[in-house]
């Protein structure tokens, strides 16, 4: 059951079999329905949508935002807080139309709003949200038409805030507003002097680029009164960072928030919002600590420690309570997709057998290399690996040289190999593991070739060296016997997962099965579904992937609800401004010419345009006949 760390950080939506299946478990692990990973992948499959494949479990983004709004609620009930807590889901972090769609339905019931950085933002925000009681909160730079957009928002009935992040916004709001004759809804973004630790600290503290400090602050009050418009200011908004790991520093930010919306009360304008911004953490290795890929606190605690803050600070002033917003965007979607892939080869250090006659009549090279390996001893070592990588390099130099063939150099390599091997077995069961054997554990480790690309589905462990969880979702009644790295199918170095969490091997591999002939190995990667889809680029031309969604019903089964397929070879060209048309005209120009140049004949002409076209209709991504 603590295989791969699922039960720390799958927050009871996964858990394992008795198959050996990863299965989904949207209402508890405990009750309902368990639903296998693998089932799922061959049924998706069967529909025709091959993998890599983006599976959104839609009930588990509806148990998220339930969580959040009951928490909110549990704990407001409990301190005797007297207001509500009202969610904005910020756009940005998934601003798939399917996402947006379902954020929509299942935040209706919790007046759960949506939040813009920019005009297709807003323009998407303010169609799909449909619900008039919740809130529409602008952030980012304003231009005029953004501002009229949002104009319309509130006339249409939507409260609809514009935060002011640079000085310079409020002029044109306040000239629009009066041409389009409406009252805004505004808010001041503020600079914290507090600072979060994490990935995202640049976004908080005096350095950080977004925000007013305090005596911008006091020129948009004071330019508020002159036209007799304080009355609109209600919000105070901050943002310290995404993935805040460390509850002290949410704590803090809360607390000097608090104190800011009390001076601006006291300076008359008529506040009844306190934005928070994001931060709330998903704990993705499951460690439960302040590293930067996990949080030291719960739902809970979050809500508790923002509500006490304004408790503390607000009722020594009898200020009443604000509606309390936050803009949680990684905590709400990042459980609900898993990106499946299969893997397509491994490549292994593992040495091949050495010929019967080695020993015969052995090069002096050949000879120190059978002697190393026999030396291998707990007491030996050191020694042995010193030896081994000198001759490594002796032989490498000597073919350079032209001393010794093509074969000769192979036959070193895989007697290298064959010592190495045994240098870690004698090594891991050493009390004090040498450095030089450490790092000969890490040269052993297999290659395994996952079908996607890293930096389309996964950007930021690219990016940012973020952790999420990865596993082979089938065969977890077997013990996985290979420690390996998975690499991407992109040509690029960087595209490869070689950091993991406490429950790998170790920090640079994870323990993967041996590949079976004529039977897929199907791995996830988990809690995916925060901002990976939205950074995700388009590098070697590797496109959008097939998405499915399910919704698991009470009764134990489940529908795939949405399908999406992903992008083409042609819609990829396409992108980057190939004329596709055109591509398909000149490729049959080049096959005219191949024939009068002799080199194909009509009926191959055939047969290459026809592979061309299908092609270019294909999926990007690898694959199987
Ligand atoms: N609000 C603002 C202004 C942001 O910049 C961000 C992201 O960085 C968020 C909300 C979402 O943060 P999170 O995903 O940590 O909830």
């Amino acid at each position: 059951e603590e295989l791969y760390g699922i039960n720390k950080w799958g927050a009871d939506y996964f858990s394992i079999n008795k198959k050996g299946h990863v299965v989904v478990t949207p209402f508890g692990k405990e009750n309902g329905p368990q639903i296998s990973l693998h089932e799922i992948v061959k049924e998706v499959e069967d529909r025709g949508l091959a993998m890599p494949v983006i599976l959104r479990i839609e009930n588990i983004l509806g148990s998220q935002i339930k969580l959040l709004h009951n928490t909110f609620r549990d704990v407001i009930k409990a301190t005797g807080y007297k207001n509500e807590y009202k969610g904005v889901f910020p756009i940005k972090v998934n601003q798939q139309e399917q996402v947006i769609e379902a954020i929509a339905q299942f935040g209706k019931d919790f007046n759960h709003g949506l939040e813009a950085g920019s005009k297709p933002e807003l323009i998407a925000a303010i169609s799909m949200l449909q619900n008039r009681d919740a809130c529409l909160i602008c952030n980012g730079y304003k231009d005029e038409e953004f501002i009229d957009l949002g104009l319309y928002a509130v006339k249409m009935g939507f409260k609809c805030f514009f935060v002011i992040e640079v000085p310079g916004e409020l002029e044109l709001i306040l000239e629009r507003a009066k041409k389009l004759k409406v009252r805004p809804y505004l808010g001041v973004r503020i600079k914290l002097s507090t600072h979060a630790e994490g990935q995202w600290s640049e976004s908080s503290g005096d350095a950080s680029v977004f925000g007013l400090n305090i005596s911008q602050v006091i020129d948009v009050i004071d330019r508020l009164k002159q036209s007799d418009m304080l009355d609109c200011l209600q919000l105070l908004h901050y943002h310290i960072g995404s993935q805040i790991p460390n509850i002290r520093d949410i704590r803090a930010g809360a607390f000097e928030a608090c104190r800011i919306y009390q001076e601006l009360v006291n300076e008359g304008a008529k506040m009844g919002y306190l934005d928070f911004g994001g931060g709330l953490a998903v704990d993705y290795d499951g460690s439960n600590t302040n590293y930067h890929s996990s949080r030291n606190y719960s739902v809970e605690e979050y809500c508790y420690d923002i509500v006490e803050s304004i408790i503390a600070v607000l009722d020594k002033h009898d200020i009443p309570h604000p509606v309390i917003i936050t803009e949680s965007g990684r905590v709400t979607v990042a459980y609900y997709s898993v990106l499946l892939f299969n893997v397509l080869d491994v490549s292994s250090f593992h040495p091949s057998p050495l010929p019967k006659d080695v020993k015969d009549n052995p090069s002096e090279l050949i000879q120190n290399l059978l002697s190393t390996h026999d030396m291998i001893s707990p007491k030996a070592i050191q020694e042995c690996c010193n030896d081994a990588l000198y001759y490594r390099n002796q032989a490498r130099q000597l073919f350079k040289h032209g001393q010794i063939n093509l074969r000769d150099r192979a036959l070193a390599e895989n007697l290298v190999r064959h010592i190495l091997i045994q240098i870690s077995k004698v090594g891991s069961e050493l009390k004090h593991v040498p450095k030089d054997v450490q790092d000969i554990d890490r040269l052993l480790y297999d290659v395994y070739y996952g079908n996607f690309s890293l930096f389309q589905s996964l950007p930021d462990v690219w990016a940012i060296n973020q952790i999420f969880p990865v596993m082979p979702i089938h065969r977890l009644n077997e013990a996985p016997t290979h420690p390996a790295i998975i690499s991407d199918i992109t040509c690029d170095c960087d595209g490869k997962i070689d950091n993991f969490p406490d429950y790998a091997h170790d920090k640079n591999a994870l323990m993967l099965h041996e590949l079976k002939d004529g039977e897929e190995y199907y791995l996830g990667v988990f809690l995916v579904g925060a901002y990976q889809e939205t950074l995700g680029d388009l590098h070697n031309l590797f496109g959008d992937t097939n998405v499915a969604t399910i919704h698991v019903n009470d009764d134990g089964g489940y529908q795939v609800i949405k399908e999406l397929e992903g992008d083409s070879v042609a819609d990829v060209l396409s992108y980057v401004e190939y004329d596709v048309k055109a591509l398909r005209k000149s490729l049959k120009q080049l096959a005219e010419d191949s024939i009068n140049k002799g080199f194909i004949t009509p009926k191959e002409r055939k047969q290459i345009l026809e592979g061309f076209e299908e092609g270019l209709r294909g999926y990007t991504y690898f694959e199987r006949e």
